[in-house]
């Protein structure tokens, strides 16, 4: 299975035509897809101006939403290097880790569904590596009240676990205080 740089190459060779090229970048999102491989799908063909059955296609566009979504893996993985060197250090100490936030570590490893959308076509619109680095923000900070990426306050449950009402992401539970998970978890008022 060809890994994400091999992948990467393709998008960017000349040599390539078009529509491999295309197909190269959605294999890319195999590997890393913070929203998921469809919801990152999307964002990348609104944000690049391209769609699936675009035949006029530039490639110039296939290498720009490449670059964003390089970019944004760079900043990820290298949050996820100083997470585990933490993480070999505090066990070093002796100290515990923390097991929710360990175990959503282990399971978007690599950087696989770090905010899931679970409608592909709802996702903030921001440059991914932005909507990254708010999220290790909220990571490094601890808990908090609202939406790490967008800092809207409606976080509701959404099938499996809290969601951002307004952009959309799955919030990870470790970024959220026990009472705005409470809240979330709470029916919403029927509207007056
Ligand atoms: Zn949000």
């Amino acid at each position: 299975m060809a890994g994400f740089r091999s992948l990467a190459r393709q998008v960017r060779d000349p040599g390539c035509d078009t529509a491999l090229r295309r197909y190269s970048l959605r294999k890319c999102l195999e590997r890393f897809a913070p929203y998921g491989h469809r919801a990152t799908w999307d964002h990348l063909c609104r944000r690049h101006r391209f769609g699936p059955e675009d035949r006029e296609l530039d490639p110039q566009r296939l290498v720009a939403a490449l670059d964003e979504l390089e970019e944004a893996r760079a900043v990820w993985l290298a949050y996820e290097e100083r997470f585990a060197a933490r993480r070999r250090r505090e066990k070093h100490e002796g100290l515990r880790g923390l097991g929710a936030l360990d175990d959503w570590h282990r399971r978007v490893w690599g950087g696989n569904g770090v905010v899931r959308c679970g409608d592909p076509a709802v996702h903030p619109s921001d440059p991914l590596p932005e909507v990254l680095r708010r999220l290790i923000t909220a990571l490094e900070r601890g808990p908090g009240e609202e939406c790490p990426v967008c800092g809207g306050p409606r976080i509701e449950w959404a099938g499996l676990g809290p969601a951002c009402g307004d952009c959309g992401v799955g919030v990870p539970r470790a970024v959220l205080t026990t009472g705005a998970l409470t809240r979330a978890r709470r029916p919403l008022a029927p509207a007056a």
